[in-house]
C-alpha cells in the first residue's frame, strides 16, 4: 500500500520536479485537466508583457522582420519536430487542429485522385468526424467508419486516406500507429494521425513509422495556452505534391510580390494561410522552452506511474463503485484515466469545489489527466482520496452540482 508520505518522497526524488517548478499553478489546487488546457509557466506573464511592450510597443511593424514573427510557424515547427520523431522541415505550427485537419484531408485526397473512400475511426473526436464528412461530401467520396482495431486488418485498396486519433480523447486508449500505418500503406492509402492527446505525454516516432500526415493541438500536454496554434506534420516525400485548399497569401511563394494568382511556397510554408496570431506563438514558445530538457520517455514513464498510483488508490478505496473506461494496461493508455459513474457530472463538480480539477465527457465519463511535466505523485494520491470522499459521503448529491455548465 502506498501512503501519502511515500508520495512526498517520490516527489522529492522526481527528476522532473525541476520542470514542475517552471509552471505557475494556483496553490491548493490539484489540476488534472492538463489534457484540456495546460497551465502557464512562471515566465508566461513576463514573456507576453515583453512582447506587448517591447516588440509590439516599440518595434511596431518591424516586429514582423526583426522579432521573428513571420518565421514563428516554421521556427516552432522545428522545435516540435524534435518531439515527434520528425525532421526539422516536416512540421509547421499554424491555425487550429480543426483547420489543419481540413487542409491535410483535402491535400491527401488530391494526392490519391483515383481513390473514392476515406476511412475514419468510429467514435473519434467530433471535429475530426465532422471534417471527414465535410471533405468527403465536397470531394464526392464515401466515408467508411471502422474501429481502429479493425483498421489494422482491413483492405485499404480503394482508400485515399485513413484518419485516426492516436490517443482517444475519451478513453485514452492508444491506437496502434505502426500496424494501422502499415495496413494503410499496404493498400496504397495515406494515413493522417491526430496527435492532440499524444504530443507531450506519449512518445511518437513519425519518421520511423513512415507516417504521411499528422495534426495536433498544442494547448493540451504541450501547455501552449488557450487557443494556442496547432501543427501539421507532412513527411518530406510528400512536400512536392502537397496542395493547401486554403490558398492564403502567406502560403504563397512570394507573399509580398502581391501576384494576382497563387503559387505555393516551398516546403511547409505553403500550409500557412493568413497572418499568424503572434501572442499565441509567444505563449507556446514559452511553454516549449519550459519542457525542452524533459525527455519524452521520462515524461511518459512518469505519466504511467501517476496513472497507476491513481488507479490503484481508486480501486483500494472504491472497489467497483466506479468503472474503469481506460485500458487497464498503462502502456495502452495515454495521459489520462477515464472512469465512469452514473453521476459522473455531479462528482466532477463536487471535486472541483474541493479544488480537484478534472473534467467530464458525456454521457458518464470523468477524465483525470496526469500531465507529467507538472503533476506530482501527491496530486494523484490526493485526487483518489477526494474522489472516494465525494462518493462515500454522497457529497455529489448536493443539487448545486447538477447545474450543467456549457464547458464541461
Ligand atoms: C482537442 C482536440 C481537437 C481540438 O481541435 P481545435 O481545432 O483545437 O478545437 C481536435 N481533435 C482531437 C482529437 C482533439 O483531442
Amino acid at each position: 500500500m502506498t501512503t501519502r508520505d511515500d508520495c512526498v518522497e517520490l516527489d522529492l526524488a522526481d527528476p522532473l520536479g525541476r520542470v514542475r517548478d517552471r509552471f505557475a499553478l494556483p496553490a491548493g489546487t490539484v489540476y488534472l485537466a492538463g489534457n484540456s488546457l495546460g497551465p502557464p509557466t512562471v515566465h508566461s506573464t513576463e514573456r507576453l508583457t515583453d512582447f506587448a511592450s517591447l516588440q509590439w510597443g516599440h518595434h511596431l511593424v518591424a516586429g514582423w522582420r526583426n522579432d521573428g514573427w513571420m518565421d514563428a510557424p516554421l521556427q516552432l515547427g522545428r522545435q516540435l519536430a524534435l518531439r515527434l520523431g520528425a525532421s526539422p522541415g516536416e512540421v509547421v505550427v499554424c491555425d487550429s487542429t480543426t483547420v489543419n485537419i481540413y487542409k491535410l484531408l483535402h491535400a491527401a485526397v488530391r494526392m490519391r485522385p483515383d481513390r473514392r473512400v476515406i476511412v475514419a475511426a468510429d467514435e473519434d473526436f467530433p471535429t475530426d468526424s465532422y471534417l471527414v464528412d465535410s471533405v468527403a461530401a465536397s470531394a464526392g467520396l464515401q466515408v467508411r467508419r471502422l474501429a481502429p482495431a479493425a483498421m489494422a486488418s482491413a483492405d485499404h485498396g480503394d482508400v485515399a486516406v485513413v484518419v485516426c486519433s492516436h490517443v482517444h480523447f475519451r478513453t485514452a486508449e492508444v491506437h496502434d500507429m505502426a500496424t494501422i500505418t502499415t495496413a494503410a500503406h499496404a493498400g496504397g492509402a495515406l494515413v493522417l494521425w491526430d496527435l492532440s492527446h499524444s504530443a507531450g505525454v506519449v512518445p511518437v516516432q513519425l519518421t520511423a513509422l513512415d507516417v504521411d500526415l499528422a495534426v495536433g493541438c498544442t494547448y493540451k500536454y504541450l501547455n501552449g495556452g488557450p487557443g494556442a496554434p496547432a501543427y501539421c506534420f507532412v513527411a518530406e516525400r510528400h512536400h512536392e505534391s502537397l496542395s493547401n485548399p486554403l490558398t492564403g497569401w502567406l502560403g504563397h511563394a512570394v507573399p509580398f510580390g502581391f501576384e494576382p494568382t497563387y503559387r505555393p511556397a516551398a516546403g511547409l510554408q505553403r500550409l500557412v494561410t493568413g497572418t499568424p496570431s503572434v501572442p499565441a506563438y509567444v505563449a507556446l514558445a514559452t511553454a516549449l522552452d519550459a519542457t525542452a530538457d524533459a525527455d519524452i520517455e521520462v515524461l511518459h514513464r512518469k505519466a504511467m506511474a501517476l496513472g497507476e498510483l491513481f488507479v490503484g488508490e481508486v480501486r483500494r478505496r472504491l472497489g467497483e463503485q466506479v468503472r474503469m473506461v481506460s485500458p487497464v494496461d498503462p502502456t495502452r493508455r495515454g495521459g489520462h484515466v477515464a472512469l465512469a459513474h452514473a453521476c459522473g457530472y455531479e462528482i466532477v463538480q463536487a471535486l472541483i469545489a474541493r479544488g480537484v480539477i478534472g473534467d467530464f465527457r458525456a454521457p458518464d465519463v470523468m477524465r483525470f489527466a496526469f500531465s507529467p511535466s507538472f503533476q506530482r505523485y501527491t496530486d494523484a494520491f490526493d485526487a483518489a482520496y477526494h474522489l472516494a470522499e465525494v462518493i462515500h459521503g454522497e457529497e455529489y448529491r448536493d443539487p448545486s452540482f447538477a447545474v450543467r455548465q456549457t464547458v464541461t
